[in-house]
């Protein structure tokens, strides 16, 4: 029997009935490893020996008749950009590629405490900036639908180890889209929770007004689990919420009758995919009929949202990333004097992307452009979060595609990073209004790439959103 391509709620009632170990489920999951990897190449780090270690404390759990947590002994993938302590965390960065963090992070920290067994850690643009993981410092992630293609990103690492079955399930981390993007690319499950939700102590910072660590996995039940596991209130992250934090496990309702559901129009605009227009219509028909009802709406910042996110994200960007300075973390490349290191070492560890939104943002903030860009994009920030607060007034949800296009070849956009931008156009609103966002399979394109749908919901109304995808996903 193969375990890699089960559920982590269905392995929870193979491993609490004693059909398998953990010690067995980690054994088959590192075998699907050894066989995907050399294709897929989802993992920076493997961390075999921590797995086992921790596979073996679960069973002995077990046999002494103990009670066993959901994701206990449940083998995933942790994106890299999330601080493990002992273990090397590189961000896809040749600056950090011997950072061994001292701390781990709150979200990962409390799968630990579930005893989840870790497999590695996954790859993903560097700094999380990217749309394909193309530009991680180390090597390119497969698209394990069609090798040719990339996983998306910048959590393609996390996004491929789930779908190819090197992983259970993964944490990614979203700034613009980097969860559920990746996640539609490769046909699973990819959650942003509202900003605040779930700490953001030890995920190393790309734009910290926009970043949320969130799940990726095989169905919406164990995106409920996982949620379950990471989210609440943190006192080592000041932006994180103090709501109290429902069981999302009672939103897994087959029910979505009486809810009002928006399809805005500017979603729907010329160059998408046509295949990926019809998918979602399809979906909406598919709620009308379960009784929801379907209004279009408009949302009319909305073609402002790249622009907006293209400053705000690489402001933020460049002002986090200058502690790496050869001095506090990572590598150094030694100079005549400090200002010779320290330019060396920026100069030959960050790669181009990140050193073009460097440019970017340091010039948007620089003392001539600060008002005419920055505080600009600050003010449009306000009117794309007006424009969901106001459709929500008459809404339960907002339905649009997650992507503009299904996954694409490797190498086909790598050349020109305005299209790269343009991947997140329905992805990057979101995380401006600080919203809960899911990317949910829907089918397959004639060519077999996976397809998707974007489910918004209100500030802190998650719950929805795991029940309407829900009720979408019963209907398989
Ligand atoms: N693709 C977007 C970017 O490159 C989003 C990245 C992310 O969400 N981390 O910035």
């Amino acid at each position: 029997m193969s375990l890699y391509d089960k559920t982590a709620h269905e392995l929870h009632e193979l491993l609490t009935t004693k059909k398998i170990s953990a010690a067995e489920l980690t054994a088959d999951v590192f075998a699907r490893v050894d066989e995907m990897e050399n294709k897929v190449h989802a993992y920076l780090t493997l961390t075999r020996a921590e797995a086992e270690a921790t596979a073996k404390r679960v069973d002995e759990k077990i046999s002494r008749g103990e009670k066993i947590f959901p994701l206990e002994g449940i083998p995933c993938a942790i994106k890299d950009n999330i601080c493990t302590k002992g273990i090397r965390t590189t961000c896809a960065s040749k600056i950090l590629e011997n950072f061994i963090p001292p701390y781990d992070a709150t979200a990962y920290q409390k799968l630990l405490a579930q005893n989840a067994v870790i497999v590695g850690k996954a790859n993903l643009d560097e700094f999380a900036m990217g749309s394909s993981t193309e530009n991680s410092g180390f090597h390119t992630t497969h698209n394990p639908h069609d090798l040719e293609r990339v996983p998306g990103g910048s959590s393609g690492g996390s996004s491929a180890a789930v779908a190819g079955g090197e992983a259970i399930y993964a944490l990614g981390s979203d700034t613009g889209g980097s969860i559920r993007q990746p996640a539609s690319f490769c046909g699973v499950v990819g959650f942003k929770p509202t900003y605040g939700r779930v700490s953001r102590y030890g995920l190393v910072a790309f734009a910290s007004s926009l970043d949320q660590i969130g799940p990726l996995t095989r169905d919406v039940t164990d995106c409920a689990l996982v949620l379950n596991a990471i989210c609440g209130h943190d006192e080592m992250d000041s932006t994180s919420t103090a709501a109290p934090v429902p069981d999302f496990t009672k939103s897994l309702v087959a029910d979505v009758k009486g809810l009002k559901i928006g399809l805005p129009k500017e979603y729907f605009v010329k160059g998408i995919d046509p295949e990926i227009e019809a998918a979602v219509h399809a979906v909406a028909k598919k709620f009308e009929e379960l009784g929801a009802q379907i209004v279009e709406i408009s949302l009319p910042h909305t073609e402002y949202a790249i622009a907006t996110y293209y400053l705000i994200a690489p402001a933020e960007a460049a002002t986090n990333l200058e502690r790496y300075d050869g001095v506090s973390y990572g590598a150094r490349v030694d100079g005549a004097d400090v200002v010779e290191m320290m330019t060396n070492t920026r100069t030959e560890k960050f790669g181009a992307e990140v050193k073009r939104r460097i440019m970017i943002g340091n010039y948007a903030l620089s003392a001539g452009y600060y008002d005419a860009y920055y505080l600009k994009a600050l003010k449009v920030r306000t009117l794309i979060q007006k424009d969901f607060t106001d459709a929500f007034e008459k809404l339960d949800l907002i339905l649009t595609p997650t992507t503009p296009n299904v996954a694409f070849k490797i190498g086909e956009m790598v050349s020109d990073p305005l299209q790269m931008y343009l991947q997140d156009i329905c992805t990057v609103p979101v995380n401006l209004a600080g919203l809960p966002g899911i990317s949910v399979p829907c089918g397959v394109t004639k060519n077999n790439l996976p397809l998707a749908f974007q489910l918004i919901g209100k500030a802190l109304d998650e719950e929805i959103l795991l029940r309407a995808a829900f009720t979408y996903e019963s209907l398989r």
